[in-house]
């Protein structure tokens, strides 16, 4: 009999659900909206019901269901799958991992949903399998997720790896959403990349990205395409940016000796425009045998990460 994996990755808007075999084929992706009304109270019984209808449709029977992986994101009590706090999705201290089991007689495993798309990239993605790696996702924010020696690092309260909240300004940084200021996530997110290009407008007021910045339209991706037309603005803020991203993959990689990082999110995109200084500034910064063992690669599985990160934390928990 086959058996298969439900990956489940729950964001403020959707809730990204698949079926999964053991060799990482997809048989059924699909997402349901998130209902964030009355505190998320009814998302458990939302995706209970997407499964029944799903399991139905493909005709596999429950008993081959081996179990749920989940992701969300925010504070995550990985043993009983207690989520302390997910701000997106209105949950405070919500018995998800419980609720979502009773409701589904299926054994259930909840991870931070950062944590899950590292172990997504690292079973069929660009992690290729690596015992140390670190994934650093540059979205809006900026996420992170830590395997070493092959197991995801939760840490004491489950807040390891949340790598956009290393203060990487001392002073008069700028306010991020964790309530700190000079996060990680406040100079090299997106949306710190489009707030370092409008600062930088006082310097370079003949910038190609003028009429943008004026009209509020700025995105990260344009500050990339002006760099690579030589727009001086656009370079110089990319290469602060990259500079302090560099630093500080360097820092964590001294604690963890890495082998592979895999860079993801919207801002990756920009590829080895990206890539190419990333990895001049981590050498630059790094002990030189942990730089030697380490390769940079782009993330693969784009918004599948997580679904596929969470059958396999199933798989791997069988
Ligand atoms: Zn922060």
């Amino acid at each position: 009999m086959e058996k298969f994996f439900l990956g489940a990755d729950i964001g403020g808007t959707t809730v990204k659900l698949a079926v999964i075999n053991s060799s990482g084929e997809i048989k059924k992706k699909w997402e349901i909206p998130t209902n964030t009304d009355n505190q998320g109270a009814s998302i458990p019984e939302d995706i209970s019901q997407a499964i029944n209808e799903t399991l139905d449709e493909l005709h596999i029977d429950k008993d081959q269901l081996v179990g749920i992986g989940a992701g969300a994101p925010g504070f995550v009590d990985t043993d009983t799958g207690y989520i302390h706090e997910a701000v997106n999705i209105g949950w405070k201290n919500f018995d998800f991992g419980n609720i979502l089991k009773s409701l589904t007689g299926l054994p259930v495993w909840v991870d931070n949903d950062a944590n899950l798309a590292a172990l997504g990239e690292n079973w069929l993605g660009a992690g290729e399998g690596a015992e140390n790696l670190i994934a650093v996702t540059l979205g809006t924010g900026v996420g992170g997720g830590i395997i070493s020696n092959g197991q995801i690092i939760n840490g004491a309260n489950g807040t390891a790896a949340e790598i956009g909240h290393m203060t990487v300004v001392k002073e008069g940084g700028a306010p991020c959403n964790c309530g700190k200021t000079g996060c990680l996530e406040t100079e090299t997110s997106a949306t710190g990349i489009v707030r370092k290009a409008k600062l930088a407008l006082a310097d370079f007021p003949s910038s190609s990205l003028k009429s943008s910045i004026d009209q509020q339209s700025l995105t990260s991706k344009e500050v990339f395409e002006a760099a690579s037309n030589g727009d001086e603005l656009a370079e110089s803020v990319l290469e602060d940016v990259i500079d302090v991203l560099g630093l500080s993959i360097a820092n964590l990689a001294i604690a963890l000796n890495p082998e592979k990082i895999v860079v993801g999110g919207g801002v990756s995109q920009a590829g080895e425009q990206l890539l190419r200084p990333l990895r001049d500034s981590y050498q630059s910064y790094a002990l030189a045998r942990t730089a030697e063992a380490t390769t940079f690669d782009l993330a693969r599985l784009g918004n599948d990460a997580g679904v596929i990160g969470g059958a396999y934390l199933v798989k791997k928990n069988q």
